[in-house]
């Protein structure tokens, strides 16, 4: 079967090796950043959950996470430094997104990724009438801004994996809407071994819950610490600007008076490469699939970022893809891409209104606390009980809110800023 993959990201470049893993081997992947391009984008860190880490291992590309941090406790604390909450977590890493996708990269054979190919139109033809279903509807063909085109001919099956903009998502649903969510995010990224040290294994969250903000702090690797600002932009204004020292004063402005460890990183942070990601929220794509074509990644099913599920999910998609399309050699191909976008619709519903709860519960728009990441419990199994670690900056406290014996606890108190 000849394959071709639109978007050499995440889920794009993990759908080729999944591919090649199951024999197919006449896969290419086409991707509109040249790899001068990515380079120069390797990200500041994301978050990997459990299914992502699973399935990256399932990749073969699990090597990306050695020296990367394992997190084993999230940590809240409101605006005084008081810690209200410990959440005990396993199996959770904070990787770059240059680094993962660089070990998918690896994976492949040479020639298997083109890069400079910005597919600037899909054009589909169907067997007839206003509505025809899916499986009478197939791409006719995919030009690109090189003025190059690939036919159907060409291929048996496109994949669009060119994220959460998708021009392959568009040209499937005539009707797609992905407006903007309405909170933001700051992302930037510190070198500071004393404050990465600090933080170890703990991924700490800083709630100003009063003016619907959160920052969150964590280390990937010795030596790095990555932070983020969400902030709901019906609250706070749309910023005027999107990168660079510009955005990290929006953050700092916004924030104001805040516990030390955000003092310090606002202060030491890069503020060169501070960049604000507007996320989508979005129901997945009403229509994923046609007959020689279907969406996986971002262009299936955009994720809010309180999830933190956009890679798991993306990885997911490969691995179930890649295992629908063996199972089903010598079947119809429409029948089997409406099998699989069934079940990653099921699959992925609960990141959906996980990240939907997540940003009413920041926003006030609905009562309690809820933990900004989403477990995919029900394909790895319970979150496993984590005894807490020898951690020198949240022991007290997280003996303190086990007993009951002081909460909230102020560890800012506890435990000395490092100069
Ligand atoms: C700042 C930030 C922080 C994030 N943090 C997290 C996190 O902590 N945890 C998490 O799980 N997720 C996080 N995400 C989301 C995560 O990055 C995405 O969900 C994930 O990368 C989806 O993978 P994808 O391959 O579908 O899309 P992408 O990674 O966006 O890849 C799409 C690829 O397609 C290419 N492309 C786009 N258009 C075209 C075209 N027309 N022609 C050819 N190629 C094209 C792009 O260049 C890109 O390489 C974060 C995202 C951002 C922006």
């Amino acid at each position: 079967m000849r394959i071709r993959i639109l978007g050499g990201g995440v889920a794009g470049l993990a759908g080729a090796v999944a591919l090649r893993h199951h024999g197919f081997d006449d896969v290419r992947v086409l991707e509109r950043d040249t790899p001068a391009e990515l380079h120069a984008r390797p990200g500041h860190g994301m978050i990997l959950m459990r299914n992502g880490v699973a399935a990256l291992r399932a990749l073969g590309a699990g090597g990306c996470l050695v020296g990367h941090r394992a997190l084993t406790r999230a940590v809240f604390q409101d605006e005084r430094g008081a810690v209200q909450r410990i959440d005990p977590l396993d199996g959770i890493y904070c990787v770059t997104r240059g680094a993962l996708v660089g070990a998918l990269r690896a994976e492949l054979p040479d020639g298997a990724v083109e890069h400079g190919r910005l597919c600037a139109n899909v054009l589909l033809e169907s067997a007839g009438g206003p509505h025809p279903p899916d499986e009478d509807r197939r791409v006719r063909s995919i030009g690109f801004a090189d003025g190059s085109s690939l036919d159907a001919a060409d291929a048996d099956l496109f994949v669009g994996a060119d994220g959460v903009r998708s021009t392959f998502a568009a040209a499937l649903n005539p009707d797609l809407a992905r407006p903007h969510s309405r909170v933001f995010e700051i992302v930037m990224s510190a070198r500071d071994p004393e404050l990465a040290a600090h933080l170890g294994a703990t991924f700490l969250t800083t709630l100003l819950a009063q003016r619907c903000l959160a920052f969150g702090l964590l280390s990937p690797s010795p030596g790095r610490v990555v932070g983020f600002l969400q902030f709901d932009v019906q609250r706070h204004g749309v910023p005027p600007c999107a990168a660079g020292p510009g955005i990290a004063d929006v953050a700092v402005d916004l924030l104001g008076d805040v516990p030390w460890q955000v003092a310090r990183f606002l202060r030491l942070a890069d503020r060169s490469t501070a960049h604000l990601w507007r996320p989508a929220d979005a129901e997945p794509a009403a229509r994923p699939c046609v007959a020689n074509a279907v969406l996986i990644g971002d262009a299936a099913h955009p994720l809010l970022p309180f999830s933190r599920q956009g890679v798991g999910a993306a990885l997911d998609d490969a691995l179930v893809l890649a295992e629908a399309l063996a199972r089903g050699r010598g079947e119809p191909l429409a029948g089997t891409l409406a099998r699989y976008c069934e079940e990653r619709r099921r699959d992925v519903a609960p990141f959906v209104a996980g990240g939907r709860r997540i940003q009413a519960s920041l926003v006030g728009q609905a009562p309690g606390f809820a933990s900004p990441y989403v477990h995919a419990a029900a394909a790895h199994g319970p979150e496993p009980a984590v005894a807490p670690a020898e951690d020198p900056l949240f022991a007290d406290a997280a003996a303190d809110l086990a007993t009951g014996a002081a909460a909230p606890t102020n560890i800012a108190g506890r435990c000395s800023a490092p100069r």
